[in-house]
């Protein structure tokens, strides 16, 4: 069977052939891949600045957000059959026993490091015919959501940053009635997102639907189809290209929330001068390697602490954020179906995959599906 992999020592990214893999343990499944996403991270593995082989192994199959479809149960597995679509959980569990968080069902707080990352770090990915896994960390999707499911795990990442914020938000003023449901927190309070990419429009449309004040920051000008998303969903566009972030604070007022998808480091720290009092900032890009920017961080710290501010860095999600991206997907797709679909560019087949990565993506979103034309 087919699958994308990366060869880090000889640089190489390419289609290769394995074994289809079988069930050995009777609490796997084997998932037939149906649309593999490919995002910022993958780009970064195939440019051999992120990422790492299973141990042992010289090469890495990539992909990590992943929709698919069971096609056998182990004998002990009792909540999945044959015919369930899937979104599998991306990271793994460190191995040791003082890793609390792990310990715990956690491991996207994993406090050793030593967790796995299936397509990113220590374990193959999903950008293969044929996957067998653990089938607790499948998340069960509903069949209705088969032709946008792909976007559950981006989705994920603003779910675990809304629900800590949630809380964060409740102990701050403008205070959030803590009776208030965890989808109107929002209410009254100003957003910025920054990034017009799946992942900002995605979270975009996760603070539209808290009922927050939602503004856009990216680097895009008009026409574009990111622009339209975020018209659609009800947000304000603000293109970088005509206003600096100096400037954001007068035209847009002070700024409660700040979620950054960008990974730029020098955007973040000039967008983190415009935060307000009591803002929040958090920040989801990684940066990759960037060239060393001035900055003044006694000014920058003064005005954290003056301001009671908080940066939050957030990364990976737990089940449970995974369980709320399934349920808002599909909240979103019913308010906003035209917006939804727009993230996902054309689907490419597996055969022009590797072309697909390495290009300029057609769209906001590129799919890799195993049953385009
Ligand atoms: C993935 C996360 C992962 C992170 C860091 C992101 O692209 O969506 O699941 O934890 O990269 O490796």
């Amino acid at each position: 069977m087919k699958a994308v992999a990366v060869f880090p020592d000889s640089r190489e990214v390419k289609l290769i052939e394995q074994d289809e893999p079988i069930i050995t343990q009777p609490d796997q499944v084997k998932v037939r891949m149906l649309d593999i996403g490919i995002c910022g991270t993958d780009k970064e593995i195939c440019a051999f600045a992120y990422g790492t082989p299973p141990a042992g192994a010289d090469y890495l199959v990539i992909g990590h957000e992943a929709l698919g479809e069971v096609v056998e149960v182990g004998a002990a597995v009792t909540h999945l059959a044959p015919g369930d679509l899937v979104v599998p959980t991306v990271r793994r569990p460190c191995a040791h026993a003082g890793c609390r968080s792990c310990r715990a069902g956690h491991q996207d707080f994993c406090e050793t490091g030593d967790f796995t990352e299936r397509g990113i770090k220590g374990a193959h990915g999903y950008l293969t015919e044929f996957v067998v896994d653990d089938a607790q960390y499948m998340n069960l999707v509903p069949h209705y959501l088969r032709e946008i499911a792909v976007l559950v795990e981006p989705l994920t990442i603003a779910e675990k940053a809304e629900h800590q914020l949630y809380g964060l938000m409740q102990r701050r003023p403008p205070w959030i009635d803590p009776a208030v449901s965890e989808r109107r927190q929002g209410r009254g309070h100003t957003a910025l997102v920054l990034g017009a990419g799946p992942v900002g429009l995605l979270g975009a449309m996760a603070l539209r639907n808290a009922e927050f004040e939602t503004f856009i920051y990216s680097r895009q000008q008009e026409p574009d189809p990111r622009i339209a998303v975020a018209k659609a969903i009800g947000a304000t566009y603000l293109s970088s290209q005509t206003l600096p972030p100096s400037q954001l604070e007068a035209q847009i007022g002070p700024i409660d929330l700040v979620y950054e998808a960008v990974g730029h480091s020098l955007l973040a720290l000039e967008v983190l001068r415009a935060l307000g009092p009591n803002g929040i900032y958090v920040l989801t890009g990684v940066p990759g390697r960037q060239t060393l920017i001035e900055a003044d961080p006694a000014a920058l710290l003064r005005e954290m602490v003056l301001k009671n501010q908080v940066v939050l860095g957030t990364v990976n999600a737990g089940p449970h954020d995974f369980g709320a991206a399934i349920s808002d997907l599909e909240i979103f797709h019913r308010r906003w179906p035209g917006a939804v679909r727009a993230l996902m560019a054309e689907h490419t087949p597996i055969e022009q995959a590797v072309e697909s990565i390495l290009g300029r993506p057609a769209g906001i979103k590129s799919v890799i599906s195993f049953q385009a034309a």
